[in-house]
């Protein structure tokens, strides 16, 4: 089979410490130029760094549906260099792509418009495809399409389902790269917000954890305008940033005994009326939730796949308080629609993504991984 060579970030089977990212390491890669149905091959300009790249990125080997050596990466963006047999996408090669989920689009949920909770959502996205590339020297099978693209890699196969097609939303190449990270963390905070919770002017929204996510959800509820925005964490220059981006309170947890009363203070004793959790730190999780006002809504985000994680929920105040809770995939979006919508925004100045964003190149990728993990990158963009 004809391929080419292209760089890609591949991940090798975890040490037993699982750390994300010692694992990883930039090298050549093989990749097929032969394509099969419904596939692109697209040259990746960027690649957002998202919290689940450092999870599936590092999961135990002998997980099922988990393979090594493999290449993640599912926030990117590029240039369609070559288009495969039936595809139906409206794109020639060269032009500009954005690349987001995978889904079937077969089973319920992506029938009624809502892919993100697509049936094959898990496989489809998280285990990727085996052998989609190979070593250089062809000896070794490499898994790509995870999340049906794999975008750490110079050069990628890509199913046409993560395709946004973006001649028409992008003015160069430095915005390509900008709107890399679209594609997941940014769509599911802001999603999060716009497409689930919908709050209004009267809500007081409490955002918990300031990475891109929280910091997309900090900006989303700013369009909506709502009378308080409160911003939680512990690292100050996120606090600081959540202010610039439409946040009207900054919350440090550091050394907060009372967490439920003290967010009820800071909600003038009526307590949040949308709680959105990006952390899964448990302590955390409850005492936002304890501290609900009447009719909250709690989204989730953080994952927490801790058997142990379970949350005290009193059934009888759950009902008289009209509590809502939802689980939040990807901010229930259908990234054709919503990502233009986002990208509009951005236009607007309401959604300022240039703030959070930070740029390394493919060789600086483990700065990127340390300085996201310090706190000192908020989203950061490898750059091909
Ligand atoms: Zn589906
Ligand atoms: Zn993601």
């Amino acid at each position: 089979m004809s391929t080419t060579t292209a760089r890609a970030i591949v991940c090798s089977e975890p040490g037993a410490d699982h750390i994300p990212g010692t694992n990883w390491q930039l090298q050549d890669i093989s990749v097929p130029i032969e394509l099969k149905d419904g596939e692109l091959l697209v040259e990746m300009v960027a690649s957002g760094i998202c919290h689940t790249d450092l999870i599936t990125g590092s999961l135990p080997p002998g997980m099922p549906g988990v393979q090594y050596p493999r290449v993640v990466g599912h926030e990117g963006s590029g240039y369609v260099k070559a288009v495969g047999p039936n595809v139906t996408k409206d794109v020639k090669a060269g032009d500009p792509v954005l690349l987001s989920f995978d889904y079937c689009g077969q089973c319920e949920s992506c029938q009624r418009g809502h892919p993100a909770y697509c049936a094959a959502f898990f496989p489809m996205n998280l285990f990727g495809v085996a052998d989609v590339f190979k070593s250089k020297d062809g000896s070794q099978g490499i898994a790509g399409k995870h999340f049906g693209h794999s975008s750490f890699a110079s050069l990628s196969v890509v199913n046409q389902t993560t395709v946004l097609p973006a001649k028409d939303l992008v003015k160069s190449k430095e915005e390509l790269q900008l709107f890399a990270p679209l594609g997941c963390g940014l769509q599911t905070g802001a999603g999060a917000i716009l497409n689930m919770a919908k709050p209004d002017k009267k809500d007081r929204v409490m955002v918990l954890g300031l990475g891109g996510v929280g910091l997309a959800a900090v900006m989303a509820a700013k369009i909506c305008e709502c009378e308080q925005i409160i911003a939680v964490d512990r690292v100050k220059s996120r606090i600081e940033m959540s202010k610039e981006l439409g946040a009207t309170h900054g919350f440090d947890t550091t050394g907060v005994e009372d967490l439920t009363a003290a967010f009820k203070e800071v909600t003038g004793g009526l307590g949040p009326t949308v709680v959105l959790d990006t952390t899964g730190f448990l302590p955390i999780v409850q005492a936002s939730y304890d501290s609900l006002g009447s009719r909250g809504c709690f989204v989730w985000i953080g994952a927490n796949m801790d058997p142990a994680y379970t949350l005290n929920i009193s059934i009888g105040t759950f009902m008289t308080n009209g509590t809502r809770m939802l689980g939040c995939m990807e901010g229930d979006s259908v990234p054709h629609e919503f990502i233009p919508q986002l990208i509009k925004y951005y236009r607007e100045g309401k959604f300022p993504i240039e703030k959070i964003a930070k740029y390394y190149k493919a060789e600086e990728f483990k700065r990127a991984l340390h300085e996201s993990h310090t706190g000192e990158s908020i989203k950061p963009i490898i750059t091909w």
